[in-house]
Order: structure tokens, then sequence, then C-alpha cells
């Protein structure tokens, strides 16, 4: 008997996409993703993706974990491959669930005959393996309607398969398949989670992340990779440019009006991100901006600093609360590494009285005061490129 993994995909979704394209790139994601759990061969037939490894010692717990990981997956259902006969069936049944039949209280059997050339038909396989089960395992009661154990007889082309209660998979669209987009990635608790929803939605990620050293330590860059890396393990290999941010931040501090510091500071960002995502086939930038929650994130704030780019720039938590954010970097376990206390470039001369409600307008007047294009091209000629995978 050999443990595999079938993948159910987003139905839903799939209607307006190229099908064949969504399950193209979700093998090739999945085989990247499983490289260093062991050797699988990874599949697509009638709409499940057959993960099976190649060898008995694969940690098929780690290859689960990984899987619920990979955007474009509804459930992942770990099955039990096995001969078409009903002997068999019932003899793989019993091995594989032994466990959860003596631990659950209520079951039900549901059968598929995806080969109708298969003697029995679905009601049959249900009836046939439900009450051997039953017989085997006297204390259980069936249940239709929400039964604590669901198993499942799936009778394919080439083989049988046996599971129940499928895990639920990480939903969304395979990475890769909306393009490309650019994280600013800072070390707060916002940004990893902006990046983890665009991610969802079928977009692979570059990261920006702009340091002031020595305003901002090596220990503070050590925990943006950690981030990064983090963000991996939902959207597969990322780079990071790392832009050095110390010469803009002092000449803006030096030569501009205090209480604007922050919103020439974050233009800077915005046209630097922009050249950035240009030069790595991006189509948008991602911020983990949310209204409101500083005096650069008002309505008026982002309007002046979105000015400087004309690509779109999503902002995935716009309309959450913290407490929303905090869920989901839990979720996808950012949060520790983002509440360690290293300081951001943002936090670098911060204004005590910052505008909140800017006029574009004066923005620029202020920041002619500045050899702007001089000081990008300078900061965009030092980038360091880290690639986490
Ligand atoms: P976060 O929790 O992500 O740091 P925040 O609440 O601290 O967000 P800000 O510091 O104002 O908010 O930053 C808003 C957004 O600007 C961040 O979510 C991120 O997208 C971007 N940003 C801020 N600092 C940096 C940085 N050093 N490098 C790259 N992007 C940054
Ligand atoms: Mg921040």
């Amino acid at each position: 008997m050999r443990e595999i993994l079938l993948l159910k995909l987003g139905e839903i979704v799939l209607k307006g996409l190229n099908r064949g394209m969504f399950e193209q790139r979700l093998v090739k994601n999945l085989y990247w993703r499983l490289r260093e759990v062991g050797e699988f061969e990874i599949y697509c037939l009638q709409s499940t993706i057959y993960v099976e490894p190649k060898s008995e010692d694969v940690d098929m717990d780690a290859a689960v974990d990984a899987v619920s990981r990979v955007f474009g997956i509804v459930s992942i259902c770990r099955a039990a491959e096995c001969e078409k006969d009903m002997d068999i069936i019932l003899q793989t049944a019993k091995e594989f669930l032994y466990d959860r039949l003596e631990a659950a209280s209520t079951f039900k059997v549901d059968a598929k005959r995806a080969d109708k050339k298969f003697p029995l038909k679905s009601p049959q396989i249900m009836i046939e393996i439900g009450s051997a089960l039953h017989d085997a395992h006297p204390h259980l009661k069936v249940d239709v309607e929400k039964p604590e154990l669901r198993v499942k007889i799936e009778v394919r082309d080439h083989k049988a398969y046996v599971h129940a209660n499928p895990i639920p998979g990480a939903g969304g669209m395979p990475v890769g398949i909306n393009g490309k987009a650019a994280l600013l990635l800072s070390g707060g608790i916002d940004s990893p989670v902006a990046g983890y929803m665009i991610a969802k939605r079928g977009v692979s990620l570059h990261g920006i992340h702009f340091f002031s050293y020595p305003y901002t330590s090596e220990r503070a860059k050590k925990k943006v990779l950690e981030l990064a890396e983090k963000l991996t393990k939902y959207n597969g290999r990322l780079r990071v440019s790392m832009v050095p941010f110390t010469q803009i931040q002092e000449a803006i501090r030096d030569h501009c009006r205090e209480d604007m510091f922050t919103l020439i500071m974050r233009r800077f960002m915005m046209r630097i991100s922009e050249r950035v995502a240009r030069m790595n086939d991006c189509r948008a930038l991602i911020t983990g901006e949310s209204l409101g929650q500083v005096a650069s994130q008002t309505m008026e704030a982002m309007g002046v600093t979105g000015a400087v780019c004309t690509l779109p720039v999503l902002r995935p938590v716009v309309g959450m609360d913290k407490e929303e954010i905090v869920v989901i970097a839990r979720k996808i376990d950012t949060f520790e590494t983002s509440i360690q206390p290293y300081e951001d470039c943002c936090t670098v001369f911060t204004p005590k009285h910052p505008k909140t409600k800017p006029r574009l307008y004066d923005v620029e007047a202020e920041e002619k005061k500045l050899p702007v294009d001089e000081l990008v091209e300078e900061a965009i000629a030092a980038i360091e490129v880290i690639t986490l995978d």
C-alpha cells in the first residue's frame, strides 16, 4: 500500500482562466516546493493533481505541510493507492483508516467510480465497503448528514484510492499565473501580510527593502530577510533588492521642511520601487499601508506618495484593522519575527508633527530643493539583490 496525495483545484476560479495553464503552473510550483522533501511524480488527471512519492522513505507529513501552503489547491487528500479489486480496496480501507475509524463515533462512505468499466456501481461500492467497515468497528454509527469521518473510495482509470476527511488547502491561484509584482517589504507586521495576500491571487513577488545604515542595523536587515524567507513558503523563490537609503534620508533632513520629511521620503521609495519593478518585469507595486494607521497613510498622503508612479499600487490591507492583519501574520508565521524590536528606516528622523493633509503642490515645491534624479540613480546603482528560496 502506498500513500499519495490527491489535490483538488479551485473549480470556480478556473472558469475564466485557461485551465491547462493553471494546472501546468501548479504542477511546476509543486515540484519546486517539494524538491527538498523528496522525489515525487506529480501530474494532473481529470482535474485532480496526483503527488506520488518515488520511494518508500519519503516523509509524507512534511509533504502535506509544504503542499498546504501552495496556492491554487482547495483541499488535500492523503490517500492510499491500491488495485481495483473490491477485496483489496476493503483491506486497504481497513488498514489505512484503522486508527481514524476507531477514534470516530460516526461515519459515512462515499464512492466515486470514474472508471465506468469497474463492475460495481458507486452505490454498491458504498454499501459493501460501508457495511464491512461497520462490522469491523461495531461502535460506529452511520451519519449521512454530518459524519465525523467521511470515507471516500475513488475508482479511477489506473488505480483505486481510499481517503477520508480532506485537509483544507491554501486556496487562491497558482503563483505566477497572474504575473509578478514588487513588494515594498519593511520589517513590520503589515507588509509581509500584504505580500502573502497578493501572492495568493496568483502573483509572484519581487521584494524591495530600503535600509539606512548606520541608522538601521545589520540585524534589522537580517530580520527583513527572515521575513522574506518565511514568505517563500507561500510564494516560492523570492528575490529582494536591498536599496541603500541613507544618503536620500540625510539629504531630505538637511534641506526640506521637517513636517514633510516622511512624505518626501516615501515618494523617493515609490520612485525607486517603480524603477526596480520595471527592471524586474513587475506590473504593480504592493505596500502594507492601512488607511489612517499613521500620518503617512491618510488618503491625502497616499495621493501624494502615489503621484510619483504610474504602475498600480496594490494595498491589500488598506481596509483592515491591525487585529485582522495580526491574525494573518500569525497564520503565516511572520508575526514573531515582525515584532522583534529593530528599527526601520521609516522611524529614522521622523517629524514630531507630520502633515496629515498634504497638498501635492506644496510637497513638490519642497522636493525641488533636492537633486531628485541624481539621488534616485545613485541609490539604484548601489542595489544589492539577494535570492531566497
Ligand atoms: P509595516 O508593518 O509593514 O512596516 P507600517 O505600519 O510600519 O507597515 P509604514 O512604516 O508607514 O507602516 O510603512 C508603510 C508601508 O511602506 C509598509 O507596509 C511597506 O510596504 C512600505 N515600507 C515601509 N518601510 C519600508 C522599507 N524600509 N523598505 C521597504 N518598504 C517599506
Ligand atoms: Mg514599517
